[in-house]
Parts: structure tokens; sequence; C-alpha cells
């Protein structure tokens, strides 16, 4: 039986890019569209981190605003603790939300200015109805406490705070609502490099104490190093590696992951090869065809130009790219 807590399968997002052009309406032919995440597919295990990167445009946040609600995905599934979610079911989605709290990059913006940080804190404790009184003050106590600041806190306002202190009360906001989910939407991306451990060992730490399950989303790939259990590597919408981290980091499989991890000097591969990061992210609303990653491939074959490559089998996950192939793994197998 799986242990996923939430799968995707079949995840895609178009946005309708077209200009509009004075008094004429645009044919449906004439449309263009951006696909920012296109059959995307994979799962999160209960109490484990998985990571999502890539450059930027990937499609990363795209991803994961379908999965907490905010968009509605073009096509494709999710399914949590075992039950698709029912984007059209608004007492469906409102019960979910108490499920899972997503932390964002800049927790300035994410917190109302005007409001205390008590009432911030304890907005989702009343939305969904948790406790009442003077319950909820306790709550908020005890949660600012948590997060590694004071009780005392609850009547300042957001302004009156660090970076990093603005991000405990996010986190602590994304608590009290007793998430089992948390996406965390490059948390530390707007943060003093000083600060970025200590709120990655207070969210490791919130993760071993309430089983929490996290998808992190960044681009800074010694964050990922630091964090997750699993990372799936997107690239223009299209998820090309799926593997546990530590052999995603000592033995990465596609070509654009050996390209990502040799543009990050300490993180450089050993005796491996390293691949240099060449060319441009395509535009996402023509992609080439074939392989989308074929025009920036050292290793480019003429089928990659006209086939989307499936996904195959690795030794802790899959990547999509024809070098993996059975047949042509084999060949390769006996050349060495
Ligand atoms: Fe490179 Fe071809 Fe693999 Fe794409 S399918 S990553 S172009 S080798």
């Amino acid at each position: 039986m799986s242990d996923a807590l939430l799968s995707v399968s079949g995840l895609t997002r178009r946005f309708d890019v077209s200009k509009p052009l004075l008094n004429r309406v645009i044919e449906r032919e004439d449309r263009q569209f951006l696909t920012a995440a296109a059959d995307v597919a994979f799962e999160i295990r209960r109490g484990e981190t998985f990571a999502l990167v890539g450059e930027s445009g990937s499609g990363k946040s795209t991803i994961a605003k379908m999965i907490v609600g905010l968009l509605e995905p073009s096509e494709g599934e999710i399914r949590f603790d075992g039950k698709g979610m029912d984007f059209a079911s608004g007492s469906a989605m409102r019960a979910l939300r108490r499920r899972f709290q997503m932390i964002f990059q800049d927790p300035f913006a994410s917190l109302n200015p005007r409001w205390r940080v008590g009432d911030i804190i304890a907005e989702p404790i009343r939305t969904f109805g948790l406790l009442r009184g003077a319950a909820i003050g306790a709550e908020v106590g005890r949660l600012l406490d948590l997060v590694g600041l004071s009780a005392s806190d609850a009547e300042k306002f957001p302004h009156e705070f660090s970076g990093g202190q603005r991000q405990r009360i996010a986190i602590a906001r994304a608590l009290s609502s007793k998430p089992e989910f948390i996406v965390c939407d490059e948390p530390t991306s707007a943060l003093d490099v000083s600060v970025q451990a200590q709120i990655l060992n207070l969210m490791r730490d919130l993760q071993d104490e309430f089983g929490l399950t996290y998808l992190l989303i960044s681009h800074d790939l010694s964050v990922v190093r630091h964090m997750s259990n699993r990372i799936g590597v997107l690239y223009l919408g299209r998820l090309v590696e799926v593997a546990e981290a530590k052999r995603l980091f000592t033995e990465p499989q596609h070509p654009y992951t050996q390209m990502l991890l040799a543009a990050v000097p300490d993180l450089a591969l050993s005796g491996r090869r390293r691949t240099p990061v060449t060319g441009e992210i395509p535009n996402p609303i023509n992609p080439p065809p074939g392989c989308a990653f074929h025009p920036r491939c050292p290793h480019v074959m003429d089928h990659c130009r006209t086939d989307a490559p499936a996904s195959h089998p690795t030794a802790s996950g899959e990547a999509a790219c024809h070098l993996l192939a059975p047949s042509r793994a084999a060949a390769q197998t006996a050349q060495d």
C-alpha cells in the first residue's frame, strides 16, 4: 500500500497569453498558450520533505499553487490522503485547507501590516473554529514560543520584527490550523544567509515534533540538499528527474540535473562529468519539439529533436531521457 500523503498525476496548467487586438475577437486557433506545467506526476510520502527544483520559469510555483488550491489545474488530478481534490466544491476545499498550509518567500508581503501578530496567527484558528475565547490567546502564545518568539510579541505589528522573525511568525501562523502538510515556497530566499540556517533548522525541528510533510519549492540547491528526502527536477514545466536526495547529488542521471549541479561550485561532482551551463531557457510559449532540453543538451541525438523521451527507472527514482532507454543503456554498458 502506498504511504503517499499527496500525489499528483497528469498535472497540467496552461495560461492564455494571447494579446487582445483592438476590435477583434481572437479566434480559438489564434490563441497562444503558455504551458507552465505539463503532465507532471509525483507523490509525497507522509513525514518526508519532497523538493521541486528548477530554474526560474520551470513551473515550481505554479505546481505549488495548484496543490494548495490557489490555482485550478487545466488537466490532471491531485489526491490528498487518498481523496481527489474537488476544486468545484467549496466545502470540500475548505475542509482540506485546514490540513495544508503554505509558507511564502517574502514574510513581509504575506503578513497583513495592519494586524497585530496575535490576530495574524489567530486568524486560521478562528476561520476553522478550532478554539474559542481565551483559549485562542493561550494558543497564540504557545505557537510564538514554539517558533522562538515570546508570547508578548502577539501585541506587536509585523514591521517591528526582522526578516527572520517575520518568517517565524509566518511559520507560527501556518502551524495554527494544525496542518499535516506545508508547502514551503522559497522560505528562506528573502533572508540573510546568517538567518537562513536558523529558519531551516526550525522547520526541521517542527517537522520532527509534529510529523509534518513538506513540499519545498526552491531554486537554491544548498537549501534543498539540507532539507530534502527526495527531489523532483523541473525543466520548462516538465518533471525530468525524481530521485532520493543523496543519489541525486552524487549520481544525477538527467543531463539537465547534471548541468544544474555543475553550476554550483560547492556541489561540483567529484570525478564525474561536469557539464557546463550553456544556452538560454527556450520560450515556454513555443517550447522545442521532442525533448524540450535538446537545444541545451551536450548529449543530444537526432531523435531527441523529434521524440519526447519517456520516463525510465533509475536507482532511486526515474528520469526522462533517451540515454536511459533500456536498449541504449545496455549498449553503453557493453561499450564500457
Ligand atoms: Fe539530452 Fe536527448 Fe536526454 Fe533530452 S533526451 S536530455 S536531448 S540526451
